[in-house]
């Protein structure tokens, strides 16, 4: 597949300084399994976790502050925010650009999902139409999370929030605790306090 430049990353790109930062540019391409997810750790100044969702040529980009939940009692609030480059899907390291929150970020899981939508008889929505009509299943296939997840959007349509909310299956569980007890990287086996001690050189 050929990926080209998307307009929905224009807003992106006006925003953010490529020079002054390490994050990623667009610029070079990345192939990517046609459905993958990232979940970064973000240590900006409010804590919170990036929870990004490869669709089409873009990632889609929720912000979680209190992290994912196995617990499906639990909805937790995702704030949507602009689509990010493909690149971004294994960035870790410190975003300098304060406009996106100064702070290391760490992968804290990622792997590829399935659009639980397109499966089910009689729905069966694309993943844009899925987000535009504000509520997306997946299944998460990732080294740590796995199993069913819903992204509600809360209220209207320009609405940028969100609630990501564990569904009732057999990964479910309401002690596991994800956020508190897995919070190493699946990269480089270091938690972000770890890696925050450590030289930027070494990790990135
Ligand atoms: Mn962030």
């Amino acid at each position: 597949m050929v990926i080209t430049d998307s307009p929905k990353l224009k807003k992106y790109k006006k925003k953010f300084y490529f020079t002054k930062t390490p994050d990623p540019s667009d610029k070079k391409k990345k192939k990517l399994a046609s459905l993958s997810f990232v979940i970064q750790k973000h240590h900006a100044n409010n804590l919170h976790y990036d929870f990004r969702l490869k669709m089409d040529d873009i990632l889609k980009t929720w912000a979680i502050p209190k992290g994912p939940s196995t617990d499906p009692s639990e909805k937790r609030l995702a704030i949507l925010l602009e689509d990010h480059p493909l690149n971004y899907i294994d960035f870790k390291g410190t975003i300098l650009d304060d406009e996106y929150g100064v702070g290391e970020v760490i992968v804290r899981d990622g792997g590829t999902y399935r659009n639980l939508r397109k499966e089910k008889e009689g729905d069966g929505l694309s993943m844009a139409k899925s987000f535009d009509g504000g509520k997306v299943e997946v299944w998460l296939e990732g080294k740590k999370l796995k199993g069913g997840y819903a992204l509600i959007r809360n209220g209207e349509k320009d609405s940028y929030q969100w609630l990501f909310i564990k569904m009732k299956d057999d990964e479910a569980d309401a002690r596991r605790k994800p956020v508190k007890i897995e919070t190493k990287s699946i990269q480089s086996d270091l938690a972000i306090n770890q890696m925050k001690k450590r030289n930027h050189d070494e990790y990135y």
